[in-house]
């Protein structure tokens, strides 16, 4: 038996390849403490089984995320399914029955760097799209901006960045089908989109991240998503090339795309919390919320975050900081690693292909919450 994690976004430990079970762990984020993201490549022998067991679950970021948990996995890389797991507070435990001789596993289904500058390839390829290097991370990868429509002739301006966590590779696979709709000649809802209004879309905030299999910082151990007030070239120049360009820009809508470890729901946090929240702010909230609800049975409001105090928002968090800095629409959107437990799907779990279908449907919410400005 051979555990490997060395490749794109691999990230294990192998502590003890000979004991029963296996002993692994999950390395940290470089300079940081977080760590939860797991990706490796076992080979054996097709036909027999290989208990697993995860030894320092219990002390990762988000603990809760293990309870009701199941492991993805993959023979061909392209077809992810879950793995039963079990967790009893300190360690995760799963077994691996061999089909082939070689399996993957992951936290979530993988999104590559490879696939990230396939998406940006093909984008470059309409006619309506403009592709720009904001500039480049501490590992020296292009930070790429996506802009779709006509940017002198539109009225509306819609931001949407993704995978400021890296871990939260739902995240790009949610982008993945957002642009492919978008770009679809025969989507309605795309095309009379973009009579009015242009997309900026950043579908990978954090390369460094990404490659390297942290969950939620960059390069060198900072978490993106707490970076917004002062981003700065040396420690965060992630955000502070997009957010120098959302300065340039402006915008009427801000989405951020996640994931959340822990509950088994897809729903949005706004930016209640920041000064100066009013009626305009809760309007657009309810009227994006009621529209998405109506398109997708897989988002709902009734589970989420618990709302922030007014005035009492954590204004280093990138929708909090959209939000107040242009006085607008700004949410967080979060997608399960588990599944939607309102509609659970009993193989893969929320998946690849789950993520670019809310992604078709937050076309509606989008519009109805342009149509009311
Ligand atoms: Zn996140």
């Amino acid at each position: 038996m051979h555990i490997t994690s060395a490749f794109d976004s691999g990230n294990i430990e192998v502590i003890d390849a000979n004991s029963q079970p296996v002993q692994l762990a999950i390395r940290r984020d470089n300079n940081s403490d977080f760590y939860q993201w797991f990706h490796f490549r076992l080979e054996g022998e097709a036909g027999q089984s290989y208990p697993l067991r995860i030894t320092n679950a219990g002390k990762a970021a988000y603990p809760e995320g293990w309870e009701n948990y199941r492991v993805c996995a993959s023979y061909d890389r392209h077809n992810w399914f879950r793995l039963p797991a079990e967790y009893d507070g300190e360690t995760l435990d799963f077994t691996v029955e061999l089909d082939r001789p070689a399996i993957y596993l992951a936290y979530f289904a993988p999104y590559s760097w490879e696939r990230h500058l396939d998406l940006l390839a093909w984008a470059q390829g309409d006619d309506r799209v403009q592709l720009e290097t904001l500039g480049q991370t501490l590992d020296g990868r292009d930070m790429s901006l996506l802009t779709i429509g006509d940017a002198d002739a539109a009225k509306h301006r819609v931001w949407m960045i993704a995978r400021q966590h890296p871990g939260e590779t739902m995240a790009e696979w949610f982008v993945e089908g957002f642009l492919e709709a978008l770009l679809d000649e025969a989507n309605p809802s795309a095309r009379s989109l973009l009579t009015d209004t242009v997309f900026h879309v950043v579908p990978n905030m954090n390369p460094d991240g990404s490659v390297r299999g942290h969950l939620r910082t960059n390069a060198t151990g900072a978490n993106l998503n707490r970076e917004w007030q002062e981003p700065s070239m040396e420690r965060s120049p992630e955000v502070f090339l997009v957010r120098q360009k959302m300065l340039e820009t402006g915008g009427d809508i801000f989405l951020d795309i996640h994931g959340d470890e822990a509950l088994p729901f897809n729903f949005v946090a706004a930016c209640e919390g920041v000064p100066g929240y009013d009626e305009r702010h809760a309007q657009l909230e309810e009227t994006f919320k009621r529209a998405f609800v109506a398109a997708s049975p897989d988002f709902q409001t009734e589970r989420g975050y618990d709302l922030d105090k007014p005035g009492e928002a954590n204004m280093t968090v990138g929708t909090n900081w959209c939000g107040h800095q242009f006085r607008t629409l700004a949410l967080t959107l979060e997608m399960p690693f588990k599944d939607n437990d309102n509609l659970s799907d009993p193989i893969e779990g929320w998946s690849p292909a789950r993520c670019q279908q809310l992604a078709r449907d937050i076309f509606l919410p989008i519009r109805e919450a342009l149509n009311s400005l």
